[in-house]
């Protein structure tokens, strides 16, 4: 494959790729007979980028849930949670078979069960899930499809004072996962694509509840072609390989000990460590965990990372250079988030929360990523969010720690091993993992929110592409 007219580091180039390397780079390529050529017109040409954190199924399964938090109805009497705009808004979901609605509060319609469910949707089996995440409701067709009935004696399956079911699901998301994966296949493949058009050629996949089995799905969803992208696991305890994931709760901290004995056992497996760490309080836990641990050789490979780091003081700086961690942060939480987070927090809070500029100046290396579906999945809104810092009310957040368009870019550039570290690069030799905007990157860097993706290539196979060549 041949792509003509490209800016690469600043001039125009023409780069061949070669199976799944860039074979050639030169200021004039001609195509040989029969190969497929990429007019790019002058549009820049990047390495694919890398979201170093996100949750692939929870948000391929969003994309197709009703957001039941919010109404698309407003009634008459101006209310916008009731139970008839609900009504409303599922009455009109697309699509046929299984009907998932999320973020369910019962100052919507009062206390969901199956018959009052019913009542809403009679003619698709629905299941919603409670705010909280808790607790899940299931109309009578659901409860049918999964033959509730047969399951009485699980423990979180609520039964009224019949014994019957009432569709009310306790705490058993492991074994409804299970159940729903045979009747209700999700279709991760409109996802990987939508995650194409944004140049994103890999993804690190950093959900707690992955598995051995877990890895087995994604590899053949790659096999399958169903997944476009380079994708990478860390997970629990059970897994051999990828990043053991240890979630820090301040509230709910576990013995010291028992977190050095879980870090012993994945240094063994030559695993390296990603602490969950939102407050400050965890993450000067983690730090004592992993120095307690520190007689070991740490993963040299796999360096070990801390997840979002939202509020990090200048005193642990020092702490994080020496135990060479990453930190992987989203920057686009001040703008989703930045109102709550202002109303919540301290001045001296505010200004330590989310950085990047000064974790780089202090020699720290910074990961970026979108923790969808927490957070929006488009990585150049991330990056906007890390050159601008503002929040939705367009209120900027620690403007010293803003960084520069490049310095947002490499936040994504960087390999799945090392966040934030070395910013891959398109030469001869290199996986031809790229992503190609519309435009040159002097044009777009003012404002990368804005940035096109012209084509999107994996392994020299183009995955997506804006126009149809
Ligand atoms: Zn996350």
């Amino acid at each position: 494959m041949l792509i003509k007219n490209v800016i690469l580091d600043g001039a125009k180039k023409d780069v061949r790729c070669t199976h799944a390397f860039v074979s050639e780079v030169a200021n004039e390529l001609l195509a040989h007979e029969g190969e497929r050529v990429i007019q790019a017109n002058g549009g820049e040409l990047l390495p694919g980028l890398h979201d170093h954190h996100m949750h692939f199924f929870a948000t391929a399964a969003l994309q197709r849930s009703v957001d039941c938090g919010v109404s698309s109805a407003p009634t008459a009497t101006g209310q916008l949670h009731n139970a008839e705009s609900l009504s409303h808004m599922l009455a009109n979901s697309s699509g046929e078979g299984w009907l998932r609605g999320v973020n369910y509060h019962e100052s919507i319609a009062g206390d969901l069960d199956r018959w009052q469910l019913d009542a809403l949707v009679s003619d698709r089996p629905v299941r919603i899930q409670h705010r909280s995440g808790k607790l899940w409701t299931l109309n009578s067709l659901a409860v049918e499809a999964l033959d509730l009935t047969a399951h009485k004696e699980l423990a979180g399956i609520e039964l009224d004072d019949r014994g019957i079911p009432t569709g009310r699901l306790f705490r058993l998301d492991a074994w409804l996962r299970e159940k729903w994966g045979q009747q209700d296949p999700l279709d991760v493949s409109v996802f990987s694509r939508q995650m194409a058009s944004f140049g994103i050629t890999g993804f690190t996949d950093t959900s707690v509840t992955n598995t051995a089995a877990t890895v087995r799905q994604f590899r053949q969803l790659c096999d399958e072609g169903e997944i476009l992208q380079h994708a990478y696991l860390m997970g629990d305890d059970s897994l051999d390989f990828g990043h053991l994931k240890i979630l820090l709760d301040e509230d709910n901290l576990p013995p010291l000990n028992e977190l050095e004995a879980r870090i012993r056992r994945a240094r063994e497996k030559e695993r390296g460590i990603a602490f969950h760490c939102v407050t400050h309080i965890e993450l000067l836990f983690a730090i004592a965990a992993l120095n307690s641990c520190a007689d070991l050789d740490p993963q040299i490979q796999f360096a070990d990372r801390i997840e979002h780091g939202a509020m990090i003081f200048d005193d642990v700086l020092p702490m994080l250079r020496a135990l060479n961690l990453s930190v992987i942060t989203q920057p686009r939480f001040l703008y989703e988030r930045g109102p709550q987070y202002q109303q919540n927090l301290t001045e001296h809070e505010l200004a330590h929360l989310y950085r990047h500029r000064t974790l780089l100046d202090a020699g720290i290396k910074v990961g970026l990523s979108s923790d969808s579906p927490y957070g929006p999945l488009n990585p150049w809104q991330v990056m906007q969010s890390s050159v601008a810092r503002r929040t939705a009310g367009g209120v900027v957040v620690g403007a010293r720690d803003c960084v520069s368009p490049e310095q947002a870019l490499a936040g994504y550039l960087s390999s799945v091993n090392a966040p934030g570290g070395v910013v891959r690069r398109i030469a001869v030799g290199e996986p031809a993992d790229m992503c190609l905007l519309t435009r040159p990157w002097s044009d777009v860097k003012n404002d990368l929110s804005a940035v096109l993706v012209s084509h999107t290539v994996v392994a020299g196979e183009v995955i997506y592409s804006r126009i149809e060549d």
